[in-house]
């Protein structure tokens, strides 16, 4: 019995709901931004440090109107920032990143601008916003979803039209250039909003990761029979960590016997599936994704598992990952196969006291109740001679008359949870 259950369990972990992680990047939302420069890379920001090299400072704020050297001449004109590092082509081909999970829908040299990169981010709530980015030397990415911190392209002098620096910009859908560049200058702003203003109000405070492992929709340990249907599932909210590198775990700790006390969730040429081991599920950044399926099942083996959804963020020392996990219990019971039935005279009317003796895969006896009703639980299955006596009686299967002092047996094999036996 023990080795059919390798086949067994590893049968009932292929049946499974796949995901694919791939997929996932459609649609994937944006709950945070950073800046497209000073948040990755080498330099940090510093937006009023003009001149400074070390970070990136602003030379031309959102709404503000500047000369050659950064000097304010008037107000509500500039409808992005324009960012800078060091002076001249200091920061020429620094690197420019993703500030958000979105979609590339803009990524080719604008008249004037250089090479110009747009990304469209869908919010939490729905709604769409893009980031622009203009003047660009390089476009290390032209189309397709992009995650928060990809690198895009590099800084450039929009073709030599500018001083070095990037002119990078956030739009609301009602945007008059929606999907398009320009305008750059306009005295009426609608549509445009204070980039930094906006990363800040969406840099996400939570430095935490909150993977979520539900079973059968419960967050709690669950006690099911081996014939209930398991269903697992899985989400993830990344906090403040989405888009940064991780290692994912999806585990499973079982009552089988080594090898196959651990199952791991695994993408192979069989699809997403669990295989024995216990080994690591993904690597790859962490983004958000909703409640999903990973094992819709029934028929476990008797005993306890432990489902584990870890998440480690590689902090640069292998050894020393932050993780982050959440885990459920779940105690697969088995039911023990029963018999019952009535004894009854052949007017239908119940006859009590009758002793009814279970031979068999278990051997015990029982006597009918006052309506002539007996039960035997916890059987094993297997199969059973049932053979029931009562002094004064001869108790006889189907359509005999009950004679006395005349034994019968009834014979049967279970087959099903439960059979019911009738005496006549
Ligand atoms: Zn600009």
């Amino acid at each position: 019995m023990k080795n059919k259950f390798p086949a067994v369990f590893i049968l009932l972990f292929s049946l499974i709901l796949i995901f694919n992680i791939k997929s996932m990047y459609a649609g994937l939302s944006a709950n945070n931004f950073d800046y497209p420069i000073g948040s990755y890379g080498s330099y940090g920001l510093c937006p009023n440090s003009k001149g400074s090299s070390s970070c990136y400072w602003l030379c031309q704020d959102f709404l503000k109107d500047v000369d050659d050297y950064c000097n304010l001449i008037s107000s509500k004109t500039h409808l992005g920032e324009d960012w800078n590092r060091g002076s001249g082509y200091d920061d020429y081909g620094d690197i420019i990143y993703a500030i958000g999970n979105g979609e590339i829908i803009y990524a080719k040299s604008a008249n004037g601008w250089g090479n110009v990169i747009i990304i469209r981010h869908t919010l939490a709530d729905g709604s769409k916003i893009e980031s622009l980015y203009g003047h660009l030397k390089d476009m290390s990415r032209t189309s397709g979803e992009v995650i928060r911190g990809e690198p895009i392209g590099t800084i450039g002098d929009g073709d030599g039209v500018t001083a070095s620096h990037l002119h990078f910009e956030i739009r609301y859908s009602n945007c008059p250039q929606w999907g398009l560049p320009g305008l750059g200058y306009s005295s009426i702003s609608t549509g445009w909003t204070d980039p930094s203003e906006f990363i800040d109000s969406y840099q996400s405070t939570n430095l935490s990761v909150a993977p979520d492992i539900k079973a059968n929709n419960s967050d709690g340990s669950i006690t099911i029979q081996s014939t209930d249907s398991l269903s697992l599932t899985i989400e993830l909210d990344p906090g403040g960590y989405s888009g940064t590198d991780a290692d994912w775990w999806l585990t499973v700790n079982t009552p089988l016997d080594d090898p196959l006390d651990w199952f791991y969730y695994i993408y192979d040429n069989d699809g997403w599936s669990w295989k024995p081991g216990d080994l690591m599920t993904y690597k790859g950044s962490l983004f958000n994704f909703p409640q999903i399926e990973v094992l819709n099942t029934s028929g476990l083996p008797k005993g306890d598992y432990t489902f584990y959804f870890k998440i480690g963020i590689d902090t640069g020392n292998t050894d020393n990952k932050q993780l982050f996990q959440d885990e459920i219990s779940i105690i697969v019971l088995t039911t023990g196969y029963s018999i019952s039935g009535a004894v009854t005279l052949k007017n239908g009317t119940g006859l009590s006291g009758v002793v009814l003796t279970l031979a068999g895969t278990t051997s015990e006896s029982t006597t009918t109740d006052i309506n002539g009703d007996y039960n035997f639980t916890d059987l094993g299955n297997g199969s059973y001679t049932l053979t029931p006596s009562k002094l004064g009686y001869t108790l006889m299967i189907k359509n005999k008359i009950l004679l006395p002092m005349q034994l019968s047996k009834l014979l049967f094999s279970l087959s099903t949870n439960q059979e019911t036996v009738m005496a006549l």
